[in-house]
């Protein structure tokens, strides 16, 4: 049985199509009974339209529930000036119903999806559950047309550069990137798996040892972690691999591929967003001095200072502990919290204790005039005040001031403990101070590539080494001989885009030779047996001639997070899943029937 095709969309009619016949698809946003009359909204993707039904004409249209999906054909007609709505871009017109058919009936509605706001309380759950539902509301309909946006200009970008777009396998062998695979078993043979790959990187290097020399995917990546907002078992990352370039090439490159794409899409799509500039470098070093971090939020100053000088010979036992037993003296200044009560400076207190502080020391800097008793009052007419102010020495509070450059209004916020712990709490500490500040501007999106990365970090948990980026990550030239001396201060050739304290690509100039490759698989503790039965093919590969090659990944899911102003990563991906990496509305994962079982030679323990 055919039905009434549309002849216009929804978001398109205007004052221009009065006099007009016009035939509709789409769903009933939302009804109106005025004594008999019927107003109904009418969406489709591109948005609504006002259509008005007479009771005479139409006495029974109780089945004109919102969402179902409807096919209307009406006369387009101009409404009277004071039922105009300059808020709707069809807001000039409505259309005068001559008939309808149903095209699609609908059941009572797990909720209301065309109230934006009352959407924001419905359980997550419910949302992902009827996903489809979910998915109907303009505001999700956006997101997706900004990311199939985003995916359209990489690829144009990309194609126009030379690059190859190759698909590699879902199903194949485990390509560590730090985290947990997801398993297939082997039906063949119930002792082997097959594992998800965490991302392309061992094919694309070896589709450069293939001579591809430019290749990119959009590549789904799945990693078997504990789920988090900005993070899901499966993701979607730009892929890209090149050969015979260093990474100057493949920073220049992906800069301007960024601006060019997130640029055009703020444009196209009139997001409330500056356009992207020239990016910044620093290094792993600078990122950690200042910001306590690799993923610095460099939208806003507030950099970390370090006191750890300023109280070589300090009496007071908190930071003479600190000190002696190796740990730092680090702070942040709070412009304008000097003020603050008690109370609210406890609350800092308590946020610094549940990141793992044993506390946070804090000093209010404050015109002299104002202090008060018991301050401290220096010769440049700033005063300390602080309940630890008896305890420290003149030269000590002088140095705290010149070092941390106060000014009349700071609090400065101390954390005393070991290296990781004060950085970790630090970093923030700063982000919150941001925040209620309101200095992390979402208009702006502020690039920043931090460089030189460590090679290798020391695992306390596992006793040995551990890669940074992962175990293909080349070292700089100049430090390869420390591999054996000193593998902590080897600075790899690895990167990362940080976009607003995100983590937005990450990437490296890889090992294309076999011997520091086993060298390296060596310091990571990975033994000849094992390198051969994991990396086997790879190192096999690079001994025919493997040209020099470097690649990056850009994470396609934050950015869309970040144009769209979204916390949430779920809210940018078509189906997600939810808590515990379960897909309630497909019911994933689910039961498999015994024959499966058997199939598989899988046995429940
Ligand atoms: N494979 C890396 C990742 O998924 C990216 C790269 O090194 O190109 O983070």
């Amino acid at each position: 049985m055919g039905f009434v095709k549309r002849t216009h969309t929804c978001g398109e009619i205007r004052a221009e199509h009065v006099g007009e016949t016009v035939s509709l698809n789409g769903w009933i946003h939302r009804v109106r009974d005025l004594g008999g009359v019927k107003f109904v909204d009418l969406r489709d993707r591109t948005g609504l339209v006002q259509l008005v039904l007479a009771p005479e004409t139409f006495p029974d249209s109780s089945n004109l529930r919102a969402e179902a999906c409807v096919s209307f054909t009406g006369k387009v007609l101009e409404r009277s000036d004071e039922a105009k709505n300059p808020k709707m871009p069809t807001g000039d017109i409505e259309i005068e119903v001559q008939s309808f058919e149903l095209l699609g009936p609908t059941k009572p509605l797990p909720f209301q999806l065309s109230d934006e706001e009352q959407m924001q309380s419905v359980n997550e759950e419910l949302r992902v559950k009827h996903r489809y539902l979910d998915l109907r509301r303009p505001s999700m309909h956006r997101r997706f047309a900004v990311r199939s946006s985003v995916i359209r200009r990489y690829r144009s970008y990309l194609d126009a550069r030379g690059f190859l777009e190759i698909e590699t396998p879902i199903i194949t062998k485990s390509t560590p990137e730090g985290a947990r695979d997801y398993l297939v078993p082997y039906r063949n043979d119930s002792g082997l798996w097959y594992a998800l790959p965490q991302s392309p990187q061992q094919y694309k290097q070896l589709l450069m040892v293939a001579g591809m020399e430019r290749y990119y995917q959009v590549a789904k990546c799945f990693r078997d972690e504990s789920s988090r907002a900005d993070r899901q078992p499966e993701f979607t990352q730009l892929d890209i691999e090149m050969s015979f370039i260093d990474q100057e090439d493949i920073l220049t490159l992906i800069e301007a591929m960024t601006q060019e794409v997130v640029n055009g899409t703020i444009e196209e799509f009139g997001l409330d967003k500056e356009p992207v500039g020239p990016m910044e470098r620093i290094t792993y070093d600078e990122a950690m001095r200042d910001y306590g971090c690799d993923k610095p939020d460099t939208r806003f100053g507030l950099k970390l200072i370090d006191l750890t000088g300023c109280f070589p010979e300090t009496q007071f036992a908190v930071f003479k502990n600190t000190i002696e037993t190796g740990g730092i003296l680090r702070a942040v200044r709070f412009p304008g919290a000097a003020t603050y009560s008690r109370k609210e400076v406890s609350g800092l207190e308590e946020f610094c204790k549940e990141l793992g502080a044993k506390g946070m020391a804090h000093l209010a800097v404050l015109p002299a005039a104002e202090a008060g008793e018991g301050a401290y009052i220096s010769p440049n007419g700033l005063a300390i005040k602080s309940s630890i102010v008896k305890f420290l020495a003149e030269a000590e509070l002088e140095a705290v001031l010149q070092t941390s450059q106060a000014e009349a209004g700071d609090l400065i916020c101390i954390v005393a403990d070991a290296w990781q712990t004060t950085n970790d709490v630090l970093y923030r500490l700063r982000l919150e101070i941001g925040d209620r500040l309101k200095l992390r501007d979402p208009r702006i999106l502020k690039y920043l590539w931090v460089v030189d990365f460590p090679l290798v970090e020391w695992s306390d948990t596992d006793g040995r080494w551990s890669s940074m980026h992962h175990p293909f990550t080349m070292p700089k030239w100049e430090d390869l001989p420390k591999i054996e001396t000193d593998p902590g201060s080897i600075r790899a050739q690895a990167y990362d885009l940080v976009c607003n304290g995100m983590e937005v690509a990450g990437g490296s100039i890889r090992i294309n030779r076999p011997d520091i490759q086993a060298q390296i698989f060596g310091l990571l503790g990975i033994d000849e047996a094992t390198q051969q039965d994991r990396f086997g093919h790879l190192l096999e590969a690079f001994s025919y001639g493997a040209p020099p090659h470097g690649g990056i990944a850009p994470g396609i899911d934050r950015l869309i997070m970040l144009l769209t102003d979204t916390e949430n990563i779920r809210e940018v991906i078509a189906f997600p899943k939810v808590a515990g990496g379960q897909d309630p509305m497909m019911g994933a994962p689910s039961t498999i029937d015994s024959q499966q079982w058997a199939e598989l030679g899988l046995r429940r323990s």
